[in-house]
C-alpha cells in the first residue's frame, strides 16, 4: 500500500508510493556533463570586465577586479530585482504591490573553470559557506530587505545557464512563502512542546537511523520522513542556531566536508544529476530564535511535478526516503 505521510514542519501531506517503489537507475536520464564545452566563460580569470563590479573578493594581494582571487561575488548581470530605490508599497484597492527592491547576487567559489562543486576542494567549499555568511552579514544592514536565499543550480536541468561552478543569493523585500510556512509550522510546535522541532527531528532520526545518510560532530545529513522528492536531502547542523550567519566560522571547515561527501554520494548513486541547492534560514532582521533552525535543502531533479502535484499541493515520490538514505550511505565516499 501506498503511504501518507505528514511532514511536521508544514503540514504538508506526501504520497511515498512504495508500490512502485523506484531504484536509482531509474531516474538516470540527463546526466551533467563531465567535460567543459570551451564557450567563453565571463566567470574565469582575466574577463573580470565583463561581469559587474565585485562586492567581495577574496585576493592575495591584487586589485578589485583583476584576476588573482579565490573566490569573487559581483551582482548578476541579470538581476531578478534591482537595489536601487525605495519600496514604495501601496495598495491598488484590495491589491498590494512595492517595487522591485532587492539584490542579486553571484558567487564564484573559485577561479578553476570546474563544473561541480564537487570537483573543488574542501578548502573552496568552506571559504565560499563563509562568503555566504560575510554577504548576508552585510545585507543585514540594509533594512529594506527581509530575507536571503543563497542556492545554487547544478545542470541545465536545475536551471544553470553558465558551466562555470558558482552560487547565487538573491535578498527579498518579504519572506518567501515557503519559508513563512516552515517558521509557523515550527513555531506552533515550539509554543505547544516548548522544544525545537528540528532539534527534535535530529535527536529522532539519529536514533533511529534509518534515515541517516551521514553524520559528524556537528552535523547530520538526512532524508526526511515526508520527503517530496526522491533522493531529497537536508543537511542540519546539530547545535541549534536560527539564523545560518550565527553559524561559527570554525564550524564550515566541517560542513564544507560533510556538503562535498554528500554531494558526491549523490553524484555517485544518481550519476550526476541536475539539483537545486537552498538554504533555509530565519528572516534576516528577526533576532536569533528557540523556534527555528537553518539547514540546507538538496533537491535532484528527477522528477517533473505535474498537475496533481499542482493541483493539490500533495507531492507522490516514488522512492521511500528509507531505501534512498540506504542508497546514499552504501555509496561509500571513493
Ligand atoms: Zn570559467
Ligand atoms: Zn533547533
Amino acid at each position: 500500500m501506498p503511504e501518507l505521510r505528514k511532514d511536521p514542519i508544514t503540514d504538508r501531506w506526501v504520497i511515498i508510493s512504495t508500490e512502485r517503489a523506484r531504484r536509482p537507475s531509474d531516474f538516470i536520464r540527463e546526466s551533467r556533463p563531465t567535460k567543459a564545452s570551451g564557450r567563453f566563460c565571463p566567470f574565469c580569470p582575466g574577463h573580470e570586465g565583463k561581469t559587474p563590479p565585485e562586492v567581495l573578493a577574496y585576493r592575495n594581494g591584487s586589485g578589485p577586479n583583476q584576476p588573482g582571487w579565490s573566490l569573487r561575488v559581483f551582482p548578476n548581470k541579470f538581476p531578478v530585482l534591482g537595489i536601487e530605490g525605495d519600496l514604495n508599497r501601496e495598495g491598488d484597492g484590495m491589491f498590494d504591490k512595492m517595487q522591485g527592491i532587492g539584490a542579486h547576487e553571484v558567487i564564484v567559489e573559485s577561479p578553476d573553470h570546474v563544473l561541480s562543486m564537487t570537483e573543488l576542494p574542501e578548502s573552496a567549499i568552506g571559504q565560499a559557506l563563509a562568503a555566504f555568511r560575510e554577504r548576508i552579514l552585510d545585507l543585514k544592514n540594509d533594512f529594506r530587505l527581509r530575507y536571503v536565499l543563497l542556492f545554487r543550480n547544478e545542470g541545465e536541468g536545475a536551471g544553470a545557464t553558465l558551466e562555470h561552478t558558482h552560487s547565487q543569493l538573491i535578498a527579498l523585500p518579504v519572506v518567501p512563502k515557503s519559508v513563512k510556512e516552515e517558521l509557523d509550522g515550527a513555531k506552533d510546535y515550539h509554543d505547544f512542546k516548548e522544544r525545537c522541532l528540528f532539534c527534535d527531528m535530529i535527536r529522532q532520526e539519529a536514533r533511529e537511523a534509518e534515515r541517516v545518510v551521514l553524520e559528524t560532530d556537528r552535523f547530520i545529513v538526512i532524508e526526511p520522513y515526508a520527503a517530496r522528492f526522491p533522493f531529497e536531502t537536508w543537511i542540519l547542523p546539530k547545535q541549534h542556531r536560527s539564523h545560518y550567519e550565527g553559524t561559527e566560522v570554525r564550524s564550515f571547515e566541517n560542513l564544507a566536508w560533510v556538503l562535498k561527501s554528500t554531494l558526491r554520494k549523490l553524484e555517485k548513486v544518481l550519476e550526476r544529476p541536475a539539483y537545486n541547492f537552498l538554504i533555509h534560514t530565519a528572516p534576516l532582521q528577526e533576532p536569533p530564535n528557540t523556534y527555528y533552525h537553518w539547514h540546507i535543502e538538496i533537491i535532484p531533479k528527477l522528477t517533473r511535478v505535474a498537475g496533481f502535484e499542482w493541483g493539490t499541493g500533495f507531492y507522490i515520490n516514488p522512492t521511500p526516503p528509507e531505501e534512498s538514505a540506504r542508497f546514499l550511505r552504501e555509496a561509500g565516499l571513493g
